[in-house]
């Protein structure tokens, strides 16, 4: 067996005239000469020219778009336009072939829609290959930036007993019949004849078992799988996500937007310096996908662009009530234009408003703080009432260009009285999380972290517009296939 060369090395190869053997699948085949290659190790293909003329017909009709191949050949400094390394065939295998009149991916634009449905064949596109080289790569410097920081990758849970916030978006974890669920007495499922002899669920959120973990090891993060039973078929949200949720002791709410400030901007220019290729391909994709609308719905910037502007400038660091001020006095609200209107303090921010603030106001990524307390989780630490006895916690949210939220996060309530209280008015059940509470009676500490939904983050990098399309298998409602 020969050893093959990837794609990617090739193409990069500072030596010509050496034989190769490289392995792929064909992406085009056109005036039975000139093969267009891909490994998946870069969206460039190479180019294999073939000798038709002393090539076995039936071999020729075998090498079609999808069709696995292996060539061995020579690599030379190539001729023609667009590549400058190119691999003369001297034998072609066919390794699998693939039906022309079957496959499902041609060699023309396909709607990201169709694709899709496609969505166990549409790696094989240059579009999804892009996106998912940089997706590994965001993953991989996630890591890199914790990790030279000294943070310890906690693994919390993916089945857990409650549904800590209480939202209500929790998947149930059972393995009961289900056409014959025990029942107590009463009438109610009995889930202590339940696998875990108690109900559960699939996780939300690792934060409250990674507070416990900071409570000892200080810098911790988790990056790991989080279900929501959301039935919003938005843009946005996905049934299943990975979400990166750091906490850190000590930490107050300055040193937790300078922590996720300073992650977004580390990955962000590791993917630019890693993955230019797969960028500039992906900028020119949203460029075309631009000229389709009206020049005033363009944006101004293009993805390099706007990736760029993201590492250079400093995000604008301001308080709800002071963005509630500037909804309040905003155009869009004044003519009317908003969905729903600001009328006064109090109510959360639409994702017309938060993106209002960032794309038309300020024109930067922003972060906003201390939320009101009434719409925000039991765990935010308390602010003193304002002058006008408006009450609000110490929370944060980061909202980017064209995607709204991308962190939530804030400094948590370390006084056990004050978190006790949130918890009553809250109808948090306090014995349920008994083990969250030990940690405000035994050596409790000012702490902080934040919840990054992963693909948001790759939904900015890439410039895509909807959040299936940068995770390879979405789980939305009403499908889960593949
Ligand atoms: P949103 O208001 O957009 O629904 P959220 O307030 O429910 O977000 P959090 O509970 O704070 O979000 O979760 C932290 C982060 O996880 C969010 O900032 C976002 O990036 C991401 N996130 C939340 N829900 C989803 C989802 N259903 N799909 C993908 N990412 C999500
Ligand atoms: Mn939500």
């Amino acid at each position: 067996m020969s050893q093959r060369t990837k794609i990617k090395a090739l193409l990069q190869s500072q030596q010509t005239d050496i034989d190769v053997t490289v392995k792929g699948w064909v992406r085009a085949f056109r005036s039975n000469r000139f093969i267009a290659l891909n490994d998946g190790s870069t969206n460039n293909n190479i180019q294999i020219v073939v000798d038709f003329e002393n090539t076995d017909p039936a071999l020729l009709k075998r090498i079609t778009v999808g069709a696995a191949i292996s060539v061995s050949g020579k690599l030379i400094a190539s001729l023609g336009k667009g590549q400058t390394v190119e691999v003369i065939a001297a034998n072609i295998d066919i390794l699998g072939d693939s039906d022309p009149e079957k496959y499902p991916i041609q060699p023309k634009k396909h709607s990201l829609e169709f694709l899709r449905e496609n969505a166990h064949l549409r790696f094989r596109t240059s579009t999804f290959g892009s996106i998912f080289r940089l997706r590994n790569s965001l993953a991989f410097a996630v890591h890199q930036f914790f990790q030279e920081r000294g943070f310890v990758y906690l693994h919390t849970p993916v089945i857990t007993q409650s549904d800590a916030e209480g939202a209500g978006e929790a998947f149930h974890v059972t393995n009961f019949d289900l056409n014959n669920i025990p029942k107590t007495d009463t009438g109610e499922v009995d889930y202590k004849q339940d696998f875990f002899g108690t109900s559960t669920n699939l996780t939300v959120s690792g934060q409250l078992e990674g507070e416990l973990g900071a409570m000892a090891l200080s810098d911790i993060y988790t990056f790991g799988p989080t279900f929501r039973a959301e039935n919003s078929n938005t843009t946005r949200h996905l049934a299943e996500f990975w979400m990166i949720e750091p906490e850190v002791a000590f930490n107050d709410l300055d040193d937790n937007m300078d922590l996720a400030e300073d992650m977004l901007k580390y990955v962000i220019k590791y993917a630019l310096d890693k993955n230019p290729d797969d960028i500039e391909f992906l900028t020119q994709r949203l460029q075309e996908e631009e000229k389709q609308k009206p020049q005033n719905e363009r944006s101004e910037m293009s993805l390099l662009e706007k990736l760029q502007f993201c590492l250079d400038n400093d995000f604008e660091r301001l308080t709800y009530t002071e963005a509630i001020d500037i909804l309040k006095e905003s155009t869009p609200n004044k003519k009317k234009k908003f969905q729903y209107p600001i009328e006064g303090w109090g109510t959360d921010l639409q994702s017309e408003h938060e993106r209002y603030l960032v794309e038309k106001h300020f024109k930067k990524p922003v972060i906003l703080t201390d939320y009101p307390k009434a719409i925000k989780a039991f765990y935010m630490r308390q602010n003193e009432p304002d002058a006008q006895g408006r009450e609000t916690v110490r929370a944060m949210d980061i909202l980017f260009p064209g995607i709204g939220e991308i962190v939530g996060g804030s400094q948590r309530e370390e006084r056990l009285d004050k978190l006790e209280q949130r918890m009553d008015e809250m109808g948090i059940p306090k014995d349920e999380l008994w083990w969250y509470l030990d940690t405000r009676r035994f050596g409790a500490c000012e702490h902080a972290g934040f919840g990054l939904g992963f693909e948001r983050l790759v939904l900015f990098v890439t410039g895509m517009g909807n959040i299936r399309d940068v995770i390879p298998f979405p789980r939305f409602p009403k499908n889960a296939e593949f």
